[in-house]
């Protein structure tokens, strides 16, 4: 069952457990790498899903601009993928929590809204960003996420529906219970 929450704002925020790559939504965010290469976890799926197309987009992102730092984010075409536009946000690696990780992590969910709506896009769905291979701790990860994604939405206000698609029951039940709460 999806959890859904919404703000006073008309804005719904849900959290549900699923594959990313089958969702439908204006926008689907990627937890990428710097070199915007593809890779394994999320990343991968969304690229075995979304097509040659889309690694030849980003090769040319980063042939472009460089390496995108963690915590920025970069938009690309749909492809095969149910989304208009992939945003690709480069999450911190977890470093025991003294590099500045949460910092970076709040800014992956900012910019990744705030790019979304300057594309016209009116929802996104967010993976878990950084909890898998990057090995930020999920709880407070998913605190750094719900609270930067409400902080950013008056800035945002073409989106008028969030959803946070958890891969894992753990991180499922994490984001149920911080929406339960005020
Ligand atoms: P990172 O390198 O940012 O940690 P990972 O892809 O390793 O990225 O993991 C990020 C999160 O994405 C993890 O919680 C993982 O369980 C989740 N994940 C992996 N595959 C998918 C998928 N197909 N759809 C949604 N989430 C996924």
């Amino acid at each position: 069952m999806a959890k859904i929450e919404t703000m006073k704002t008309g804005v719904t925020i849900e959290v549900i457990q699923g594959d990313i790559t089958a969702l439908e939504a204006d926008g689907i965010v990627n937890a990428a790498n710097s070199g915007l290469q593809g890779g394994g976890g999320v990343d991968g799926a969304i690229h075995r899903a979304a097509g040659p197309g889309l690694l030849a987009e980003c090769r040319a992102i980063a042939a472009r601009q460089g390496p995108c730092p963690a915590g920025e984010a970069v938009v690309s075409a749909g492809y095969n993928l149910r989304c208009k536009k992939i945003i690709h946000t480069v999450g911190p690696v977890w470093r025991g929590g003294g590099s500045g990780e949460a910092g970076r992590l709040g800014s992956c969910y900012r910019k990744s809204l705030l790019l979304a709506h300057q594309e016209g896009l009116e929802s996104l769905a967010f993976p878990n960003i950084s909890t898998g291979v990057y090995g930020y701790p999920k709880k407070p990860a998913a605190e750094i996420a719900v609270q930067a994604v409400k902080a950013a939405l008056p800035e945002a206000p073409g989106i008028t529906r969030v959803l946070f698609v958890c891969f894992d029951a753990e991180n499922y039940r994490l984001y149920q219970s911080l929406l339960e709460s005020p």
